[in-house]
Parts: C-alpha cells; structure tokens; sequence
C-alpha cells in the first residue's frame, strides 16, 4: 500500500449480522459462508515467510510468490486468463537509478552566477526515457499548476508551445473549497506529480521541475529523496510519452531560482492560483547530464478467471485485484533486511484467493464472468495493474466493476467500511445496501486532501475507466472503543508500514480480513448479476475515459 497518512475515523456503528440478500441465489450465501478466516491466515503465513524475502518485484521471491497464487488459482479450478492459456501476464520493466556522481544539474541565467544543485540535497530527476545518458540544454517556462482542466475551465498552458522546453511548476491543485472547483478540499488527479508529468510529456516538453512545499505536496522532501533517490522501476510497454528528466527541487532552490530570474517566488506561486495564469519564460536556462544505470527485469500478474453463467453476459466481468508485491530485501542493511508485508500485501492475496476459492466452487455461478489479478509492482508505482488496465484479458469496457483490496489490518471484526471513490460510482447504493447488511457502517476519507484515490492499483483500472475502489476497514471494531482502533493504526503507520517489522504473528485476528471478503463477495455477485454495467457519476473525471474515444 501506498499510505502517506492515516485516515482519522470518528463515526460509530453497531454490528448487526449479515442477512441473505433476497434477490441473491443461494449458492453465493454458501459460498460467502464458506470463506474461512484461517485459510486467510495460511495465506499470509505463507506469503509473509522469510522464505519469501519480501517479495521483491524482479527478485526470485515474488517470482515465487507468483508460482505459488497460480497453483491456488489452478486447485481452485479456475480458468488460465494470462497470456497464452497460462495464469501469467508478463510485464517488462526498466530499472532506472541516477548516477548522482556523473549527474549534473546547474541553473544558467542571462546575467549572473551559474547555480549548481547538489542531487538529493537539492534535487533529484529521473530519466524516464531511459537513456543511459540524456543531456538538457532548455530554456525553463513557469507554468503555474501545469493543469489543464477544461471541466474546471482551468488551463496553465493557455496554448504556449512547450515542445523541447523544461517546465517548472507546483504540485497540487488551486486551493477550493468549492466541491464543484477541484472537488474542493478533495485532491483530485490533476494535484498529483504523476499527473503533471504525464501532461507535460503529452505536449513535448523535455524536463519537469515540480517545485516541493511540503504542505502541498503532503509530505517532507525526505519522502521525495527517498522515494527517487534510488531506483525508479518503468512499464517497458508503456503508450504515453516520457521525459528525459522528471525532477523535483526544494522550495529553497526555487526561491534562489525565482531570484536568479529577477522575479519573486512568493509572487509567482500566488499568481498560479489565477484562472487568467499565463506561462512565464525565465531568463535562465537548465543545463542538465543525466546518467542513469539502466537494467530490464520482468515479473508477472497472476489471472484467473470464473465463467459466467449467463451466455449474454459472460463476455462481461467483474474484476477483484490485490498486489502480491512487496518491498524485497534489501542486503545492504543491517539486522533484519526482509519486508516480509504480511499486511501489506498477504492479507489482500489472502482475501483474493478466498474469494476464488469460494466462487470456483459455487453450485451457481455469477452471472457475469468473474476475474481474479494478483499484481505486481504495486510499491513501484502501480505498475502491474496499470500494464493490466493497458491490456485487460476483457476489453476495460466490458469491465462493471473492480474491487481492490490492500493492506487489511487483522484487527478482529470491523464495523466501518472504507470504501473511498465508491460514491463516484453508479454502484453506490448497492454498496450503502450491502454495508447495511453486514452491519458497518461507510466511513469518509477524512483526509481527502492526501489523495488516497490515486495511491492504489484500482486507481490504475479507474483511469482505463473501470468502476474502481479499495474496500477497506476503519477503526471501529466489535469488543473495542474508536480510540483503540485510532491507536492501532498509529501503532502500524509508525512501527511496522513499510518497514521489517511488517511480520507475521499467532495473534492477528484474521475476522476483519473475512468479514471484508464476505462484504466483497456480495457485492461483486450483485453486480455481476445487474442487468447494467457499473458506471460513474456524471462530470466524474473518469467518465470520459469510460465512454471511450
Ligand atoms: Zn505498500
């Protein structure tokens, strides 16, 4: 899981047993009652074992992860949906690491002193093109927020030719508190750095500079350093354009830059949260060498499929996704070096492979197909599920719906349900309906402003146009107050989330990881039996991408 800050949960439910749907036959009943908390648990033992070494992508511990969920998929009976009649989809990668030595990065302006920038103090820049050597020569363009948002009638660019420029900008989004400007406080896709990326490289620009203030961007540049300062892992099979460097620098960097430019930085920034912005060229040029070790590796999605029973609608699916990658291990450090991610990811697999093996085995089948991916290289950036949005066994359209399940704390039984995006979805009310049914309550995103949405692999599928959400559990749970929850949460965000210490042990309570398939598996024979496909709410900024070109 991709978590940069815990959610604060303040609502209060109470438990009330899950009751047969009426308009559900009785084969998903029993296979709903049939999911086995402790099969769940044998998953994550299994997975989160040292033996695993953390599941690295690329690395021979989650190639052997992979093995092993296709030989479940296989007991289970269900149908190859990989690439040539296997349970595998092959994914290429590029492991990218700059060079800080041979790396070089200098502001030039007109009249005045060269600004030479330290990598990682200062700066860090990838080469997304990866070239093992990229040079930058550019004239640098402020553009703002670099967004162009015609639903917000919001363009930064206002038509200025960027072609084989560098552009420097902001992350996030204008501050709102209109829901209908941005969607207010929320963030939406267009205040995320990968958006700003993508947008810049789409109109030929050679360089991102993305200007990092901590409380826009929602984390401290030691995130940032950390998180680029090593290797950046890219879809070698990947349609959109690249940049040949896509940095950040300091906030101090970008003043002595706005200086350097005879311009003032505290000006500039207040200027970009105008709707009539225009672009500024900089009397400064960016002079850049950018050196990167370059490797190609491979790893896989795990996909199996159940058929649907209804011949008309067979061709459609509903999809369940949970990352089975983690962190690997890491040799150079001392001590415990193995991020075993038993919570982050083994409970998703094990709630995934329930859900198969519960399904495979009904009497009844679903109406609509039902698809299982186990992804990879989640932890790198969404990688396996965006290379399965990009070619999905079933064509993205055909797709009703897909629920991701990552990192499910096994705190006993949950009674809030987190299902964030849901209420963009044309399938809200039968989700309000199912929670209801197994007595949770649905609980807000309470940090709206982080962006949660776009930090796990249903986002990847969302962006294809695929109904898309994480199910989740909050902070209540049966025998226990909200604060003992909170406290939990805090206790993983600071102690164990992404780090060794994310291990198994005897006394996690493996109820919450069932109760969430349980809910999953209503859920999804619901909707594989509509007689519509899922869809979003009108003005969604995912709804064009859903109606296609
Ligand atoms: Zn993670």
């Amino acid at each position: 899981m991709r978590k940069l800050s815990i959610a604060l949960l303040v609502t209060f439910a109470s438990f009330v047993a899950a009751q047969t749907q009426p308009d559900l036959p009785a084969a998903a009943q029993k296979a709903m009652n049939s999911i086995d908390a402790e099969k769940i648990r044998a998953t994550v033992k299994y997975l989160s074992d040292d033996k695993l070494e953390g599941r690295g992508t690329g690395q021979k511990g989650g190639d052997m992860a992979a093995d092993w969920i296709a030989a479940q998929f296989k007991s289970y009976g269900l149908v190859p949906a990989g690439d040539a009649g296997t349970y595998f989809q092959n994914v290429q990668f590029y492991g990218v690491t700059t060079d800080p030595k041979q790396t070089r990065f200098a502001f030039v302006p007109k009249s005045g002193a060269e600004i030479t920038l330290k990598f990682a103090d200062d700066y860090v820049a990838t080469d997304q093109t990866h070239a093992e050597k990229s040079e930058i020569d550019a004239p640098i363009i402020w553009v703002g927020y670099g967004i162009n948002a015609p639903e917000y009638n919001w363009d930064d660019y206002k038509g200025v030719d960027v072609r084989g420029k560098v552009l420097l900008m902001l992350v996030n989004e204008p501050p709102s508190d209109d829901p209908n400007f941005f969607k207010g406080r929320a963030l939406t896709y267009y205040g995320r750095w990968t958006y700003k990326y993508e947008e810049a490289a789409r109109r030929g620009a050679v360089g991102v500079i993305l200007v990092h203030k901590t409380e826009m961007a929602s984390y401290p540049w030691k995130v940032v350093r950390n998180s680029w300062g090593g290797e950046t892992s890219l879809l070698k099979d990947d349609k959109d354009p690249k940049l040949k460097s896509a940095g950040w620098i300091q906030l101090e960097i970008a003043r002595k830059l706005a200086s350097a430019a005879g311009m003032d930085l505290d000006k500039m920034l207040q200027d970009a949260n105008s709707r009539s912005f225009k672009p500024v060229e900089l009397p400064v040029r960016v002079k850049e060498t950018l050196v990167s070790h370059v490797r190609s590796f491979a790893s896989r999605n795990v996909l199996g499929e159940v058929k649907g029973s209804d011949p008309s609608l067979a061709q459609q699916a509903i999809l369940y996704t949970a990352h089975y990658d983690h962190l690997g291990i890491h040799p150079d450090e001392p001590g415990d070096n193995i991020y075993n991610g038993a919570a982050d990811n083994a409970t998703g697999c094990g709630i995934l492979l329930e859900l198969a093996r519960t399904i495979a085995a009904a009497e009844e089948k679903p109406k609509r197909t039902i698809l299982f991916a186990a992804v990879t290289a989640e932890e790198q950036g969404l990688l396996g599920s965006k290379y399965l949005g990009q070619h999905p066994p079933i064509p993205a359209r055909n797709i009703s719906l897909d629920l991701n399940y990552d990192d499910i704390q096994p705190l006993g039984e949950p009674q809030q349900l987190v299902v964030t995006g849901a209420e963009r979805t044309s399938i809200y009310p039968l989700v309000e309906k199912v929670a209801k049914d197994f007595g949770m309550a649905i609980q807000p995103d309470n940090h709206p402003e982080a962006g949660h949405y776009y930090r796990s692999d249903h986002f990847s599928l969302a962006r294809v146009g695929v109904p898309a959400f994480s199910v989740n559990e909050g902070a209540l749970f049966k025998g226990h107050d909200l604060a003992w929850g909170e406290e939990k949460q805090r206790d993983y965000v600071a102690h164990r989330y992404h780090q060794p210490s994310d291990e198994y042990r005897q006394d996690m309570d493996f109820m919450a990881d069932a109760k969430l398939a349980k809910f999953g598996l209503i859920l999804g024979w619901e909707a594989a039996n509509q007689a519509n496909l899922a869809g979003w709410q009108t003005g969604d900024e995912f709804e064009k991408a859903r109606k296609g070109p």
